[in-house]
């Protein structure tokens, strides 16, 4: 090993020692309810595939139909020569799905949020984050020159001091950011409240609907579940969850687009995902409404697994979604507890710190629209079995 590259080895060893790696288990297969993982059959509960679209032979054949008419890859940056009529389909088909005036897509969501944040506020304004706002939000507001003030966790109240401290420091402009579904908690923000107070004070509207596609509103995400149309200014979201296919979406005014394309580092520099992925998504948007049972079966999974869950003991914490964490502490505890689970064919995944606070380390349970109630009734089975032996409940 080559010295002064030796701090990488050096560095590993040390987050190996603090419990802080990954360790990636490989899927054999599919993503699905039910998956093959290392070599073992398991229930999955760790993927964001809410309404098992992932593998659903209308997106397969939507994808493949595609790479036969359009290739394998877009050949360029959307800006230069990759946008194909394919993609600006899908831009079309977000802007209905979301009832926006327009819509275009971003390579990832990531690169929505470190791309669109920095060019929505600067140097003479202030940008209002609520501390449990995902990681990638965290980068586009580091990368934003505008002043920032952290509210605590859906703290309406101190949002508003935030708000009425913005509006007597008189800033250009003021911007509220939120997660629309908390990625860890699986809690809902309070979207009503905080555009209300936003208007009163004249600022802005960003929400990331991540795991809110697909989930709330009839699958058409938090806009729609608490019916605020277009007075949310910025939704962003992405196709890698509950929609089963891959990129980041915005949607918004026709201005927001023309300036969001013109604007953003990342869509700018970087390449077009391939047009085989756009066709994926189309059919993934369509399928929301045409089996929208999905939604309805994920809400009752969600419903029996939250009650029966926390009737064994486990505290859930906020949940209010498919995102239904047992709350366990301690991070070896909770590592334990996840390769137990494995060993009994459960896929649940150990959430530990830095992704939460410390002491707070839980199992993200996620629930799937391919699983039935006796799949939730092996995992809760499981989990009292082990929740007895660990000395959790
Ligand atoms: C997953 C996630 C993202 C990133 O989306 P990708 O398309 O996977 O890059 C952004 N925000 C939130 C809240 C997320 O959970």
């Amino acid at each position: 090993m080559k010295e002064k590259t030796e701090f990488l080895k050096r560095e590993y060893e040390q987050m190996k020692k603090d419990g802080l790696t990954w360790t990636i288990r490989g899927l054999e297969g599919p993503s699905k309810a039910h998956v093959m993982v290392d070599g073992k059959e398991c229930i999955m509960l760790a993927s964001n595939n809410y309404l098992d679209l992932a593998n659903h032979p209308k997106l397969r054949e939507a994808t493949i139909e595609a790479v036969k008419k359009y290739g394998a890859g877009a050949g360029s940056d959307w800006s230069i020569a990759g946008t194909m009529d394919i993609h600006q389909e899908l831009w079309d088909k977000i802007a209905e799905f979301k009832g926006a005036e327009a819509g275009m897509t971003y390579q990832t969501g990531f690169a929505v949020n470190a791309g669109l944040i920095p060019q929505l506020v600067g140097k003479e304004d202030v940008l209002i984050s609520d501390e449990l706002n995902h990681g990638s939000i965290i980068d586009g507001v580091r990368l934003s020159k505008a002043d920032k003030m952290i509210y605590s966790h859906s703290d309406m109240g101190e949002l508003e001091k935030c708000l009425k401290a913005a509006d007597e420091k008189d800033y250009r402009r003021a911007i509220v950011i939120t997660d629309g579904v908390f990625s860890m908690d699986g809690d809902i923000a309070k979207m009503d409240e905080i555009v209300e107070l936003a208007e009163e004070y004249g600022a802005m509207t960003y929400v990331d609907d991540a795991h809110g596609e697909g989930v709330l509103g009839d699958g058409h995400g938090i806009a729609h579940e608490f019916n605020l149309g277009e007075r949310i200014d910025f939704e962003m979201g992405t196709f890698s969850k509950a929609l089963g296919g891959f990129g980041g979406m915005l949607a918004g005014s026709e201005w927001l687009i023309k300036y969001a394309y013109n604007t953003s580092r990342s869509w700018l520099l970087s390449a077009a995902f391939p047009p085989h992925v756009a066709a994926t998504n189309i059919a993934a948007l369509e399928l929301v409404d045409e089996e929208n049972h999905r939604v309805k079966h994920l809400w009752e999974l969600t419903d029996y697994f939250k009650k029966e869950i926390e009737s064994l003991g486990y505290d859930t914490g906020m949940s209010e979604t498919p995102i239904i964490p047992a709350m366990i502490g301690d991070s070896k505890k909770a590592q334990e507890l996840a390769n137990r689970l494995y060993d009994e064919g459960i896929f649940g995944l150990a959430i530990v710190f830095p992704m939460v606070a410390r002491g707070k380390a839980r199992i993200r349970n996620q629930m799937n629209a391919g699983m039935t109630k006796d799949d939730l009734d092996f995992i809760l089975n499981a989990y009292e079995k082990l929740g007895n032996e660990l000395d959790l409940i």
